[in-house]
C-alpha cells in the first residue's frame, strides 16, 4: 500500500517522487539529511511555525537561525530574508537551506524565494504540513516547482490525515533515493549498487547511517482513501473560512490575507484580536466548549532555543503576532449553525 499511496501522492500533486514515512517531522529530517546538512552548516525557517520546522536542523547537528514574519502574510518575510543573507553573504555565515512554512495554509511567494535561493545559492524544503490542497498559480503545492523538497503532515490534526505520517516530495531522484535509503536503515538491496561483491541473494548492504522512518501499509491504505476525499475537504474549509470572514468584518479583530498569485489550502482561521485580552477571551471560549487555539507560541521563545541563545525581542513581527492570535475552529464537518455560535461568543468574549 505504501509504493500506491506515493503514487497517488506524487500524481496529485505534480511531481515525479514521494516518500512517504511516519511524520512530517521525519520527512524534514530526512530531506536535511540528503541534502547533506551536518555540524557547521546553518538552517533557516520562520518562527511562527511548529517546533519541527527548526528542530530538523539540530538533528543533523546544523544551527538554527529564524527571519521573522511579514505581519500581512504571517509567513517569513522575504524582505526580512533578503536583508539577513545580505549581511550574512558578507560575513560567510550564508544559510545551506532555508524552510519556508506556508502557514494557515497559505502558500509562501516561491518564486521570489526561489530568485533569493539562486543568488546566494541555499536548498529550499517547504514545510506544507499546512498546505496539502493548496496551490501556486496554476501548480500544485507539493510539485516543488520552485524547491528542492516539500513536505505533507497526515497528523490527525492536518488537512488529510493516516493517523500520523508524512510525505516527502521532490523532482530530483537522487534526493529520493537518498531519503529512501535513509528512512529505512541505510539499506541497500540493490545488488548493482553494493560496493562489495555479489555473494548471494540474502545480501543487503548497509551504506550509510540511518533510521526507522517507515510508513506503515495500514497508514498508507487509509491515506488512499483520505486523498481521494481531500478536494472536498479543501472546499468545505474554503466555505467555511470565507464565511467567518464576511461575519467578523465588522469586529476589532485582524482577519487573514490572502496571497494573489496562490490558493490557500485553508487549514487554520487565525485572527488576531486588536483590543481584546486574549489570554481572556481564550478562557472564556474554551468555558463555553469552543475549540479555540493559539498558533503558535515563536519558536524561539521555546525555553530549548533560548539555551541556544535566542531571547524575547529578537523577532518583533512575531512575538507581537503571538501575543493576538486566536485560532477559530475549523473543520470541513463544521455546521453553519456551530460557526454560528462561535461567531455570537467571540462577539460577547470581545465585549
Ligand atoms: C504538524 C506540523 C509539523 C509536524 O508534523 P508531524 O507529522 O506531526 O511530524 C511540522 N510543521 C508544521 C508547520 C506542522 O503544522
Amino acid at each position: 500500500m505504501v509504493p500506491e499511496f506515493e503514487r497517488c501522492l506524487a500524481s496529485y500533486c505534480a511531481a515525479p517522487h514521494a516518500v512517504a514515512v511516519s511524520s512530517a517531522t521525519a520527512a524534514l529530517h530526512m530531506a536535511c539529511e540528503a541534502l547533506g546538512v551536518g555540524p557547521g552548516d546553518r538552517v533557516w525557517t520562520s518562527p511562527i511555525s511548529f517546533v519541527a520546522s527548526a528542530n530538523c536542523a539540530r538533528f543533523c547537528g546544523a544551527s538554527v537561525d529564524f527571519v521573522d514574519i511579514d505581519p500581512l502574510t504571517r509567513n517569513m518575510s522575504l524582505e526580512l530574508l533578503q536583508a539577513k543573507l545580505v549581511i550574512a553573504e558578507h560575513q560567510g555565515t550564508l544559510p545551506k537551506v532555508v524552510i519556508p512554512v506556508h502557514f494557515a495554509g497559505s502558500v509562501c511567494d516561491m518564486a521570489a524565494l526561489a530568485k533569493l535561493a539562486q543568488k546566494y545559492g541555499f536548498f529550499i524544503i517547504e514545510d506544507a504540513a499546512h498546505a496539502i490542497g493548496g496551490s501556486y498559480g496554476e501548480t500544485p503545492v507539493g510539485a516543488c516547482q520552485y524547491s528542492d523538497v516539500c513536505v505533507f503532515s497526515f497528523h490527525p490534526v492536518k488537512t488529510m490525515t493516516t493517523g500520523e505520517g508524512g510525505v516527502a516530495m521532490t523532482k530530483n531522484a537522487e534526493l529520493a533515493d537518498k531519503m529512501r535509503r535513509f528512512c529505512s536503515h541505510g539499506i541497500i538491496r540493490e545488488p548493482s549498487q553494493f560496493c562489495g561483491q555479489e555473494q548471494g541473494a540474502w545480501v543487503y548492504e548497509m551504506q550509510s547511517l540511518g533510521v526507522n522512518y517507515r510508513m506503515t501499509d495500514m497508514q498508507a491504505a487509509l491515506g488512499i482513501q483520505q486523498l481521494k476525499k481531500l478536494p472536498q475537504f479543501v472546499t468545505k474549509r474554503r466555505a467555511l473560512w470565507a464565511r467567518y470572514q464576511e461575519q467578523l468584518a465588522d469586529l476589532a479583530v485582524i482577519l487573514p490575507a490572502e496571497l494573489a498569485q496562490a490558493k490557500s489550502a485553508w487549514h487554520l482561521y487565525v485572527i488576531e484580536l486588536r483590543e481584546a485580552d486574549r489570554r481572556q477571551v481564550f478562557d472564556r471560549m474554551r468555558a463555553h466548549n469552543i475549540g479555540v487555539n493559539v498558533h503558535y507560541i515563536p519558536i524561539h521563545m521555546q525555553p530549548y532555543y533560548q539555551t541556544l541563545g535566542f531571547k524575547a525581542g529578537d523577532f518583533p513581527n512575531s512575538e507581537a503576532y503571538y501575543q493576538r492570535a486566536l485560532s477559530l475552529p475549523l473543520f470541513p464537518d463544521l455546521s453553519a449553525q456551530d460557526q454560528d455560535s462561535v461567531v455570537a461568543e467571540l462577539r460577547e468574549a470581545i465585549k
